[in-house]
């Protein structure tokens, strides 16, 4: 491992707590007290009508499509530069990709493309929310409501983050997030949720989430056996996983303050170098608010990133690059797509690079990771 990793699977401290409490209930299969639990939390504080736990944000997704009937002949507008999971989720489902660019300041989906690329087919939007900068929500339900068109966010980065004075992830009818140990917090190492804030998918979606079964109805004594009503899977996680997950929520601000002292001193270092030109840094849009989820510069090329990632590398500071283009990918291309179809995603994706970040940073470590980048440009 580098000197400086780049990422340390967040620990709240309260976990092992937690599990004990799991094994003394002896309840392990999945929606057990926990997951209850967890569910209550992500509800009552986000004030969403209902947020399921899932085995991941992958899971989410494909959950979203079940709920949405995605099939043949439907169109997903999705961008480029984001994880697999955005667009197989409804690929799997038969339906057909349009992959769209992001805007060269917030790397977050262009809305402007989204509008171009809306077709009579289109289904489903899947607005990524890159870095946990959030996308303009309202905007793009303006473009979708009139023409029936769904959109499904995905948060797998953007757990606490706002805009507008909204948390990410309440506006759309389902929003996925990610618990995996490379997001902020994690379900012991795998996990996501899906909120369900449109009421009219939620029965629909016990279902999915039970398997494809009526097996609420049970639980809540409306039926005394259950049976398969829907195309479900299993999506939900065990019950130690939720124990896991809830000792990390409950320290959900403790968590977003402690990566914030690492943003505030990459900004308070680097920004004088981006003024000078030496990079640039992303414009977030006012009225948003990150999570800290990710610190990153943009080179002037793909050849001075590498070099830059190579000299930090050299110092013992782990700097990572981020998505491969998703239409210039091998499967991408076997959907018909070449590189040239989306050059500002293809030439950014060249120029990021990410630093280190997570709550277990030193100031020394933050000054090397600083100082680093500062004399690779000196
Ligand atoms: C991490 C991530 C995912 C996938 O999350 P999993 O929980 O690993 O399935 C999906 N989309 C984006 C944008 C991500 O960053």
């Amino acid at each position: 491992m580098a000197d400086v990793p780049f990422n340390v699977p967040y620990l709240s401290g309260a976990e092992r707590g937690y599990l004990e409490e799991a094994f003394a209930n002896r309840v392990f299969g999945g929606h057990g007290p926990f997951t209850k639990r967890c569910m209550a939390w992500l509800e009552q504080t986000y004030a969403v009508p209902r947020a399921f736990l899932t085995t991941s944000c992958t899971a989410a997704l494909e959950m979203s499509a079940l709920l949405l009937k995605v099939g043949e002949g439907d169109e997903v507008i999705v961008p480029s530069y984001t994880f697999v999971a955005s667009a197989s989720a409804f690929l799997r489902c038969g339906a057909t990709i349009v992959f769209a660019e992001i805007d060269p300041t917030t790397y977050c989906v262009d809305l402007d493309d989204v509008e171009r690329k809306i077709t009579d087919r289109t289904k489903a939007i899947v607005p990524v929310h890159y870095a946990g900068i959030g996308v303009d929500i309202p905007r793009l339900q303006a473009m979708c409501a009139p023409r029936g068109i769904h959109i499904v966010e995905d948060a797998a980065q953007a757990l606490w983050a706002w805009r507008d004075g909204v948390r990410l992830g309440t506006e759309s009818p389902f929003a996925a997030f990610s618990f995996h140990e490379t997001k902020n917090i994690h379900a012991g190492g795998l996990g996501g949720a899906l909120f369900v804030n449109d009421p009219a998918f939620i029965e629909r979606a016990e279902y999915i989430w039970h398997r494809g079964t009526d097996r609420t109805k049970m639980l809540r004594g409306l039926t005394d056996k259950y049976t398969w009503v829907e195309l479900g899977s299993s999506f939900y996680p065990s019950d130690l996983q939720a124990a896991f997950l809830l000792a990390q929520l409950e320290h959900l601000d403790e968590n977003t303050a402690a990566r914030g002292v690492a943003c505030d001193a990459y900004d308070e270092a680097l920004t004088p170098l981006a003024e000078r030109g030496c990079f640039a840094l992303p414009q977030i849009p006012e009225g948003c608010r990150t999570n800290n989820h990710c610190w990153f510069l943009v080179a002037h090329d793909n050849g001075e990133r590498e070099a830059l990632r190579e000299h930090l590398a050299e110092r013992g500071v782990a700097a990572y690059t981020h998505y491969v283009p998703l239409h210039s990918s091998p499967m991408g291309r076997r959907l018909g797509y070449t590189a040239d179809d989306l050059p500002i995603t293809e030439e950014y994706a060249g120029r990021i690079l990410r630093l280190p970040l997570h709550t277990e940073l030193s100031r020394d470590d933050i000054e090397r990771v600083t100082s680093g980048v500062v004399d690779f440009y000196a």
